[in-house]
């Protein structure tokens, strides 16, 4: 009679992973005593290693002096997307040595499980369980989500201790597969379910919340050993993954690209600050269609849009302001309960509120550099606010027509000079990193005691320092960027934002950047004299 099979071993994972990987086993180590500062459950990679069966001892080592933390042992072979170029014998092997070292999970490929003979796989099993360890079965797909149900099938096959399912997010809404496939599971079964790259952020944040045994992060930047993968330190600080619930209000910012975007920061500092139970996550955009499946079946509570989406958004609004209505361009949705979206355009808010702090607006002449999108929100928010809007514009007929339908007046550049005006606001890109032009207008032109630059990277632009030289009043872009943001997190949650909380952490965000941005120019500079 055959030997019983050990049962398999109560684990309770915590709910963050940390993969860690490494070229060298002093590299691989190096990264997980890094790693332990902020996570208690770590993935050996160990198949990048040259020799994997040589780590061991050290992996043994290593978990016999840090006894609080879980760990699971991976060696995924090449022709399954890992690198280990070893035999499947090989890999079984070394994956009991790693359950026998100490690893509470070993994670072996569908496709190595189903080239394993029947009593070679009951063998392993017996085998890993005999050294407490429990079998994870994983199927991966680096191209797509598609056929997750039939995966999880292939998976199940063989009676794991833990399913994991991992596919390729392509558009927002694969996300939504990988989640209900989590929900179906997680019902009988321990479950992991992600989608990699920039689009399946929403399933690595909200897998665990759905039901998933656990999710899993880098060690930090530049070490990711997936395609999407976050890294530790944002999934806590900035997600509160482990704080996610039922509860939790979910919004997004979504636009292309969309990675560098500050309104996560920003949002989630005031969600924070608030005690609110809600999370905002960058959502990357290739169509309206998918961000509005993306909205109507998470659900999403609300979205800050960018370009282009604020105009293409328009005729999906069951409702809007009259003031969205009439700069025909929106940049908060607001999702009612019964799923009804409501459009508002805060870019208003973030024009209107640092220049009525600083002056009366019924009355004042404004002169406004530019006429795109931006000088849309303002030269509307200006005009109804009871102001004497001026528009200039590289392109004069563009000003004509704006100037048309907000009821403002359309200035020759040429006339500038002869002109006298309360605030200048800039809302063109002239100024911004990058830029070639970095003045929107001359110093002769400059014919005001209020000098706004739409502008926020660099934080002080070389307008606003002109503009202080000459003792005028200057009101960065970050304050428009905050503003808006601050009336978005008013219409999401109906209580007044933490504005001093979020324009600290926008600001010292824009500030690292710039350094880092300095630091990588200085660098350059050294090596290209
Ligand atoms: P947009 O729709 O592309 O409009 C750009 C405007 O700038 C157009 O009127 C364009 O003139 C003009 N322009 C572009 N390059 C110019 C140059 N070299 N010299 C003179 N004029 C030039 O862009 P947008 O969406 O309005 O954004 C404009 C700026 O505002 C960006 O820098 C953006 O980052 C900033 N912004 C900031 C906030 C914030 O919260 N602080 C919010 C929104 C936007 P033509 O008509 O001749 O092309």
């Amino acid at each position: 009679m055959p030997a019983p099979v050990p049962a398999a071993p109560r684990l309770r994972a915590p709910r963050l992973c940390v993969a860690v990987q490494g070229s060298t086993p002093a590299e691989l180590f190096s990264r997980a005593e890094g790693a332990l500062k902020d996570a208690r459950f770590l993935e050996f990679r160990l198949d990048p290693l040259p020799k994997p069966a040589a780590a061991l001892p050290q992996l043994k080592d290593f978990l016999a002096h840090n006894r609080e933390i879980m760990a699971i042992a991976t060696c995924r072979r090449k022709e399954n997307g890992g690198h280990f170029a070893g035999s499947l014998t090989s890999e079984l092997d070394i994956l009991l040595h790693a359950a026998e070292a100490g690893c509470h999970i070993v994670d072996l490929e569908v496709e190595s499980a189903e080239q394993t003979t029947k009593p070679q796989l009951a063998r392993f099993r017996a085998a890993v369980r005999a050294a407490g360890a429990a079998l994870l079965v994983s199927f991966h797909d680096f191209t797509r989500t598609k056929g997750l149900a039939q995966a999880a099938q292939r998976i199940q096959a063989f009676e794991p201790d833990f399913v994991k399912v991992v596919s390729t997010a392509r558009t927002l809404a694969d996300n939504l597969a990988v989640l209900r496939l989590i929900e179906d599971l997680s019902l009988h079964s321990n479950v992991i379910g992600i989608a990699m790259g920039e689009e399946g952020i929403v399933s690595r944040l909200l897998g665990p919340r759905a039901g998933a045994a656990f999710t899993f992060a880098s060690a930090g930047e530049g070490v990711e050993t997936a395609p999407g993968q976050t890294t530790v330190r944002t999934l806590v600080d900035l997600y509160r993954v482990e704080q996610l619930d039922q509860a939790t209000r979910i919004f997004g910012v979504a636009g292309n690209p969309i990675g560098h975007s500050l309104s996560p920061l920003m949002h989630n500092t005031a969600f924070r600050r608030e005690s609110i139970n809600a999370i905002m996550l960058p959502l990357k955009v290739k169509s309206l269609d998918d961000l509005l499946t993306l909205t109507r079946e998470l659900p999403l509570s609300g979205v800050a849009v960018t370009m282009p989406l604020k105009q293409d958004v328009l005729p999906h609004l069951a409702n809007m302001d009259p003031l969205t209505s009439r700069i025909g361009a929106c940049n908060t949705l607001r999702v009612s309960s019964d799923g009804k979206i409501v459009g508002f355009n805060t870019d208003v808010a973030g024009v209107v509120r640092p220049l009525e702090r600083r002056m009366r607006l019924r009355g004042s002449r404004i002169l406004v550099v530019g006429a795109g999108g931006a000088a849309r929100a303002a030269v509307f928010g200006l005009v109804e606010q009871g102001a004497e809007v001026f528009i200039t514009n590289r392109t004069h007929e563009t000003a004509v027509a704006l100037a048309r339908k907000a009821k403002a007046k359309a200035v020759k550049r040429d006339q500038l000079v002869k002109n006298r005006f309360d605030a200048i606001i800039n809302t063109t890109p002239c100024g911004m990193t990058g830029a070639i032009q970095s003045l929107p207008i001359a110093e002769n032109e400059l014919n005001a005691h209020v000098v706004f630059d739409m502008v926020y990277n660099p934080l002080d632009t070389a307008l606003l320092k002109l503009a202080r030289s000459r003792g005028l009043t200057v009101i960065s872009g970050l304050e428009m960027f905050v503003q808006q943001g601050a009336r978005q997190f008013e219409i999401w949650t109906g209580k007044p934002a933490p504005e001093a909380d979020m324009l600290r952490v926008v600001e010292l965000a824009l500030r690292n950047h710039q350094k880092s941005d300095h630091t990588v120019s200085s660098s350059n500079h050294k090596k290209h004299p």
